[in-house]
């Protein structure tokens, strides 16, 4: 399982990857907080100030750029006073199987401060969300075990693009029930942090290698191994003079994360091209997953989850 890096000696373009293309969208703290206010309701710029305590300039400047990237749209609601509403996408909209990820990992690795002070409810079976991330077309997991990644060969690439330019456009001002979902922030907002974490899924591997790979800066990279290290993420190994590097099972949550942003940067933020690499599940067929009930095995989304305040509890 590789992720290609279109090596080239001498000038350094970026390996292109479905995840750096979501996150050159998304891998911004500030643009994931925006979205998660959106996602919660929030339509007006004061509000997205006072929530966040982010500066006036900087909200400008992001909510102007979401509007570019059609994550939100503008209403205008009244002409005259020039009230601006901000509006979540589709696109937006789209980023669900991510922010289950979010609460499920936040749920299984539970903190001092709790950031979701929220419970996720399968509506069809009334019980708390407990899902795992599954292929739609064999309801099986999709594990790091059981799902390849590799670059898209040039004569499937057409078909490749069809299947996985499929998606719903009809929902483009549906309201998603108050998803008040939270970022696991610092990570998400990293692009480094994400593409170490997605690359070490697939396998083990070694500073140098990684940093090939990944055309990054072995200082960065360092430095993002420490962070993954201290948050119990990443295990570093000496092999001789090597160090080498592995997820840990606390990580396990953060791979259908992974996998949903490069699901989603695939739909989304491939222009007309086709995208960079494909993902096969065991079954042999393109990964197509969502989050799928552990109680009722049926599949969790929109309109089948509710929010609710959390329950008081040790
Ligand atoms: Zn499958
Ligand atoms: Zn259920």
């Amino acid at each position: 399982m590789t992720v290609q890096a279109m090596t080239t000696e001498g000038e350094k373009p970026a390996p292109i990857t479905s995840l750096r293309r979501a996150l050159a969208v998304l891998g911004d703290p500030w643009t994931m907080l925006i979205l998660k206010e959106a996602y919660n309701g929030v339509r007006r710029f004061g509000v997205f100030q006072r929530n966040l305590n982010i500066p006036k300039q900087t909200l400008s400047l992001r909510l102007s750029e979401l509007c570019r990237q059609q994550m939100l749209y503008r209403q205008y609601l009244n002409a005259n006073a020039g009230t601006i509403l901000y509006f979540p996408t589709a696109k937006t909209y789209d980023l669900q199987e991510a922010m289950y990820s979010i609460w499920l990992w936040h749920r299984a690795n539970p903190s001092p401060v709790d950031p979701l002070p929220f419970d996720l409810i399968h509506v069809s079976c009334g019980k708390l969300l407990r899902a795992a991330y599954c292929c739609t077309h064999c309801g099986e997991p999709a594990t790091r075990e059981s799902v390849t990644a590799r670059p898209t060969p040039s004569g499937q690439q057409e078909e490749a693009r069809q299947r996985l330019a499929r998606r719903n456009d009809a929902a483009i001002t549906a309201a998603l029930e108050s998803p008040n979902t939270p970022i696991a922030a610092s990570l998400i907002g990293d692009i480094p942090c994400n593409e170490v974490l997605y690359r070490l899924f697939q396998g083990p591997q070694h500073l140098l290698a990684l940093a090939r790979e990944l055309e990054l800066g072995q200082a960065v990279l360092r430095d993002r191994l420490n962070k993954l290290i201290a948050l119990e993420l990443v295990h570093e190994e000496k092999q001789g003079r090597l160090a080498v590097f592995s997820v840990l099972p606390r990580a396990e949550h953060f791979y259908p994360l992974l996998l949903s942003l490069a699901a989603w940067g695939d739909r989304w933020c491939n222009d007309s091209e086709p995208p960079p690499e494909i993902r096969i599940h065991d079954c042999g067929k393109l990964l197509k997953a969502r989050f799928r009930c552990a109680d009722c095995g049926g599949w969790a989304g929109r309109g089948t989850i509710r929010f609710e305040p959390r329950a008081r509890s040790a």
